[in-house]
């Protein structure tokens, strides 16, 4: 008899048994309000209707028409939907199936169209658990230990934290970036640079908005030593940030643009845009896969954008997300465990602290199984784990908004008084 591996730890003992908009219900039909999105992939919920229509009409048409041999309809039309999101210039589209295969797409691009090697990431970063992707990643040691040496030609910079150091935006941004021209002028020359990857919200890192201004600051060094920009919006993209693509809440456009997760609903496709210029610089053959740009995914994706579009799922997610912190605001002012609560539309973290400042690991855990028990289904990330995050399907309404902070407030006491 085969037993599923160790590694697949869960989080939770739910035995998921089928999903319903924010809910997800155990074999026994419990209800759990699912404030977890599959890791912020289930943009328009559980289910939606019109996901599930478009892809089953697709599975009986055409499941798999492999995108090297022959084109189909449902990754054109999808291409064509995203031209409609994505910003300007950015108008070519790859294609593959998770974050992680994306992110390494987004540095054989980069590595191919600069000549160069390195490619910077920032500490807490996280882009996947590939050997590319494994070696940008910092967010925790359990994706690199024991099992380098990773993807040589990485070089890695502060990312601008303040509630760690106590520090203002401005401290932090001005910190990050003159340890970043140190890196430069010490650890690899911007002629050997190939790219900057960073997040517009750092995630698995714990959930810290990444400031404007250090997008900016990285967007001035890009072009002017001739280094791309990626913006990894495999997390933040799709209205998760309450606005289309967590890049805008800046003023910076990048390079290229990875997205993955929430642009369909649970199915497993995901892409790099570029520029044509940039992407035609991409050698033949170099990029691809059997899978990628599948066309139930890619059918998925196309209605899953409708979804978003005709729910007005990015507006929803700036107005749930500011009442989603404003309870969680009242929450943290009553237990002074929660040091902070931060985020960007619905990606809402609440990082535990002592009171002399130091991760308070054991009080997020225990605050996060309580949740679990009351039916309220989270999330932890952070360096430390100590960060409880928050990211509900963007159709999340104000109720069950409220219902997930009374449910928190009740899990905080128990896991403070226990
Ligand atoms: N980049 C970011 C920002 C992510 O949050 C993740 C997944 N949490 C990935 C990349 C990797 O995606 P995947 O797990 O689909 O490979």
């Amino acid at each position: 008899m085969a037993e599923l591996s160790s590694a697949l730890k869960q989080a939770t003992p739910v035995l998921a048994a089928r999903g319903e908009g924010v809910y997800l219900y155990d074999e026994d039909d419990r209800r759990y309000l699912d404030f977890t999105a599959g890791i912020g992939v289930t943009s328009t919920g559980h289910c939606h209707p019109r996901v599930v229509e478009a892809a089953q009409r697709q599975v009986g048409t055409l499941i798999h028409g492999q995108y090297t041999t022959v084109m189909h309809r449902p990754l054109l039309q999808l291409t064509e939907r995203l031209g409609e999101v994505l910003p300007a210039g950015l108008d070519r589209m790859f294609y593959v199936n998770s974050g992680s295969e994306a992110v390494e797409a987004s540095v054989r691009l980069a590595r191919q169209a600069t000549g160069r090697q390195t490619i910077v990431a920032f500490h807490g970063g996280f882009h996947g658990r590939t050997m590319g992707a494994g070696a940008l990643t910092t967010s925790g040691v359990k994706v690199r230990a024991g099992i380098g040496p990773m993807m040589p030609g990485v070089a890695f910079s502060p990312f601008p934290e303040t509630y760690r150091h106590g520090w203002s935006e401005a401290e932090a941004v001005r910190f990050a970036l003159a340890e970043l021209d140190q890196l430069l002028l010490t650890v690899t020359s911007p002629k050997d640079t190939a790219a900057f990857i960073v997040e517009p919200v750092l995630g698995e890192g714990g959930y810290i908005p990444t400031p404007p201004e250090f997008l900016e600051g990285l967007r001035e060094r890009a072009d002017h030593h001739g280094i791309l920009l990626i913006a990894d919006e495999v997390q933040t993209g799709v209205g998760r940030t309450g606005k289309f693509w967590g890049h805008q809440h800046s003023t910076i456009t990048p390079d290229i643009l990875i997205t993955a997760k929430g642009i369909a609903s649970g199915f497993p496709i995901s892409g790099i845009a570029a520029s044509a210029e940039l992407m035609g610089k991409a050698w033949p053959g170099s990029q691809g896969g059997t899978y990628g740009g599948n066309a139930v995914a890619a059918a998925a994706a196309l209605a899953t954008l409708d979804v978003v579009r005709d729910e007005h799922l990015v507006d929803n997610s700036a107005e749930q997300g500011a009442r989603l912190q404003e309870g969680l605001r009242k929450v943290a002012a009553e237990h002074p465990v929660i040091g902070e609560v931060r985020g960007r539309g619905l990606m809402i973290g609440n990082e535990f602290t002592t009171p002399d400042g130091a991760p308070d690991t054991a009080t997020a855990t225990r605050a996060h199984a309580a949740a679990a028990e009351r039916g309220l289904l989270l999330l932890t990330c952070g360096p430390a784990g100590n960060v409880v995050r928050m990211i509900p399907p963007l159709i999340v309404t104000a109720e069950q908004v409220d219902d997930g902070v009374a449910l928190w407030s009740e899990a905080v006491s128990a896991a403070v008084n226990g």
